[in-house]
């Protein structure tokens, strides 16, 4: 009989495989990727990244500013006319072997990005190769971003193409700042779009792995320029750049205001993915069981710290005292602890200041008169980091501060409803609309609902399964234009209308 096999201790493999890469970013820090080579900024100015676990400096980052955008700009520029030119084949390859060479070194992905991120390696351990996803699925689509259509008329035909735009500019968060990178990377690349990327400044260790593995991979020099900086110093004179042709923004609503006022004077494109306080609402005749998977699952995986997650809780009055007891068992049982440890579920939120936002609104909960039911502390944890309990508010009502504003972490506000009616009100008395989430057996009001909720994305009876082709993005406060599949490429192309006469038609005389 075959033995068992030994069981390993992954937290122990996750420390040894993350110390010499922590001792190798320690020693060569971090610097801009422009024009295929690693440089300093001009100014030769630098700033600390620090791991949330344990307040300990991760490494020293060259700090970008207006003279490093343009430098980045201009090569991005000058990459701009062979990269779009290439065939699609040869990009498809290319980006395909960037998926290789993510793949090759998903391991060490994911654990630098626990590290710099405070996120949990559960969650982490499939991130790159989720990204690496997203590079081999524009990869494929390399051949048909030309696409057009014929719509001919008698005397016509009218053919539209499309075009990459040129330099674009993607300015990243630091929630699953890798995955996320790719998102936005990859389609622009697959479009024959050259890119500057400024990752954010709480998370650059892996956007500095991203753009170096992008040149192993055998991308052309100034295809992909990252610049690590400030969003007030390195995006801001990225989206105000005249080289650059347009902006894809992640971040929150008030900074992509910030940009679109930016970019308003070299009349940017944009595409925002912002901010969001999405609603899960269970009706009585749901599947519970896994109603109650999902919901603990949408708001207290990846911290919380994550645009789609569903961080307003409406329950059906019937079932409102069952359902919230069931939640409350599982948000108490919810394992807080190092993000290299598999058994944690939530580690320590990214920075000291998102910590202080997040313990902020235990206070604007009490003062609403709503109650705390679980949590509302921070959480003494390994490395003494940025740990929280995982929260969760009951007693609220849709007014209240913590039922209306984006905490963006694990903290879950639960408000109860009579009806399919008041449930509709409620879901759509925010400001944002990203996602919602309906749980419910009857499928009519399954579908009434998703009609009527102002939210870009809804999932009925599950939690958010992202698939490729299908587009990602938000109403009202959470966004302007939509990602994934074929609607990546309309944002990062122009389309072109092209007339074919047939020589029949009349043409006007003039001056005869
Ligand atoms: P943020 O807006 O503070 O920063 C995002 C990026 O913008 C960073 O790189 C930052 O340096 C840069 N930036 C800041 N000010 C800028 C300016 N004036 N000009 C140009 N760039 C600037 O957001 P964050 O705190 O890093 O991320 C959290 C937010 O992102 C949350 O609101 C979350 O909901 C949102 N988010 C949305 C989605 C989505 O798909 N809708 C996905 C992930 C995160």
């Amino acid at each position: 009989m075959d033995k068992p096999a030994p069981k390993t201790d992954v937290f122990q493999a996750n420390r040894d495989r993350v110390a010499p890469l922590l001792k190798k970013l320690r020693a060569d820090g971090i610097g801009h990727m422009i024009d295929g080579k690693i440089v300093a900024s001009i100014s030769g100015e630098t700033f600390e990244t620090k791991s949330p676990v344990d307040g300990t400096t991760l490494a020293s980052v060259s700090r970008g500013n207006a003279e490093d955008i343009d430098r980045a700009a201009t090569a991005a520029a000058l990459a701009f006319k062979s990269w779009r030119d290439m065939g699609p084949a040869m990009r498809k390859k290319l980006l395909h072997r960037v998926a290789d060479a993510i793949e090759d070194n998903a391991d060490d992905i994911a654990v630098l990005e626990c590290i710099d991120t405070g996120q949990a390696y559960r969650f982490m351990a499939k991130a790159a190769i989720r990204a690496a996803e997203n590079f081999r699925f524009f990869a494929d689509k390399c051949g048909e971003a030309r696409d057009g259509q014929n719509t001919p008329s008698d005397e016509h035909w009218n053919i539209s193409t499309r075009v990459p735009i040129g330099p674009v500019g993607v300015i990243t968060p630091w929630n699953t700042p890798f995955m996320l990178s790719t998102w936005k990377i990859a389609p622009a690349l697959a479009a024959g779009c050259t890119v500057v990327h400024k990752p954010a400044e709480w998370s650059p260790v892996t956007a500095d792995m991203l753009a170096k593995l992008v040149k192993q991979a055998g991308v052309p020099d100034g295809v992909l320029n990252t610049v690590h900086g400030f969003g007030e110093e390195a995006g801001k004179a990225l989206t105000e750049h005249p080289a650059i042709k347009a902006i894809g923004f992640v971040g929150e609503s008030a900074t992509g205001s910030a940009i679109m006022r930016q970019g308003s004077e070299t009349l940017k494109r944009v595409h925002f993915e912002l901010g969001g306080k999405n609603p899960v609402i269970v009706f009585d005749d749901a599947d519970l069981d896994r109603a109650l998977d999902a919901v603990v699952f949408m708001i207290y995986s990846l911290n919380g710290e994550r645009c789609t997650s569903s961080s307003r809780l409406l329950v059906q009055a019937s079932i409102a005292e069952k359902f919230i007891e069931k939640v409350t068992a599982r948000v108490k049982a919810l394992k807080v602890g190092h993000p290299l440890d598999p058994a944690t579920e939530i580690g320590p939120l990214i920075h000291e200041r998102h910590l202080a936002k997040v313990c902020s609104y235990f206070d604007v909960a009490r003062e609403d008169g709503a109650v705390i039911a679980v949590g509302g502390k921070t959480h003494d944890g390994p490395g003494g980091g940025h740990y929280v309990q995982p929260t969760l508010v009951t007693g609220a009502n849709a007014k209240m501060r913590v039922a209306q504003e984006e905490v963006f972490g694990p903290f879950l506000t639960v408000i109860p409803f009579r009806d399919e009616t008041d449930a509709i009100e409620i879901a759509n008395d925010v400001r944002y609309g990203l996602t919602g989430y309906v749980w419910t057996n009857d499928m009519g009001r399954a579908l009434r609902v998703a009609d009527a909720l102002e939210a870009g994305m809804i999932w009925l009876n599950s939690e958010n399964v992202r698939h490729l082709p299908t587009p990602f993005g938000g109403m009202k406060a959470s966004g302007i234009g939509r990602d994934g599949g074929d609607y990546s490429f309309d944002f990062y192309m122009e389309t072109k209308h092209v007339s074919l006469a047939r020589g029949t038609h009349k043409i006007q005389k003039l001056g005869i």
